[in-house]
């Protein structure tokens, strides 16, 4: 890879919101010796601690999911990965026109490695296929995609931290960059605040559309805010916004 392909692959990065570019451990000794002179410019944190080139960690043109989960490996990038059984990378249609991103793997994400299967999963299937299907949409859980912010399992289920949110949202950006969908649908705060930046309360968000690039973003409750028992009028807003979703997505 030449030095201006690198500028321009890291400035692709820069555009999706990613501020930290990783090099991947290897074997191999580091190919591009300019590299870190390249990334600085940028405002890119090059990791110091690994030895292979930041192109290698930054494909953009032809990105895949399948690239994107090898760039990720066996993360020990931040420290949730210290407590997790599995990465969490994400499921569904790679091709998928609506891609729903929640907060982090819960218990039983970590131990599937499957986002969204817990209880707050089950409910979130149960408003994509009964909504859909109310609608006359004809649409199941596998047509969509479905990913988190951070893809390893916070502690005790706490919120990811902000510096969490910064390292593993690059996957998530390039996901989102790789599946091109039509419109993504944020679930939570979590969500939101990584893909709008925003920090207000998802009350205050919901039912809009917002973008993150050219991608219209509708904002909606989590699923687990959902589950407590005196949400019920939460429940009802939430099953408007995916209304509001799928016809716009699938009309
Ligand atoms: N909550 C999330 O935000 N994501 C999951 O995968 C499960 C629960």
């Amino acid at each position: 890879m030449t030095r201006e392909q690198l500028r321009r692959r890291l400035e692709f990065y820069q555009d999706l919101g990613v501020k930290t570019v990783y090099r991947r451990a290897c074997a191999t000794p580091v190919a591009h010796p300019d590299a870190c002179v390249v990334a600085q410019p940028l405002g890119c944190v090059v990791q110091a601690e690994a030895c292979a080139t930041v192109a290698q960690a930054s494909a953009c043109d032809g990105d895949t999911l399948e690239n994107i989960r090898a760039d990720i490996g066996d993360c020990k990038r931040c420290p949730l990965h210290q407590g997790r059984n599995n990465i969490v990378f994400g499921v569904g249609n790679e091709q998928a026109k609506l891609v729903f991103v929640g907060e982090g793997p819960g218990a039983d994400e970590d131990a599937q490695g499957v986002p969204f299967v817990g209880r707050a999963g089950q409910l979130l299937t149960q408003m994509i296929e009964n909504t859909a299907k109310k609608e006359g949409i004809p649409l199941l859980r596998r047509d969509v995609y479905i990913c988190n912010v951070v893809k390893c399992r916070p502690p005790e289920n706490r919120t990811p931290e902000p510096g969490e949110m910064e390292i593993c949202g690059q996957f998530l950006f390039r996901q989102l960059a790789a599946i091109r969908p039509k419109a993504i649908c944020a679930l939570g705060g979590t969500a939101v605040r990584a893909l709008l930046g925003r920090k207000d309360g998802v009350t205050r968000l919901r039912g809009q559309w917002h973008r993150w690039r050219d991608i219209p973003v509708m904002v909606t409750y989590h699923p687990s805010y959902l589950l407590r028992p005196y949400n019920q009028d939460a429940k009802r807003e939430a099953w408007e916004d995916l209304k509001k979703v799928f016809h716009s997505v699938y009309d």
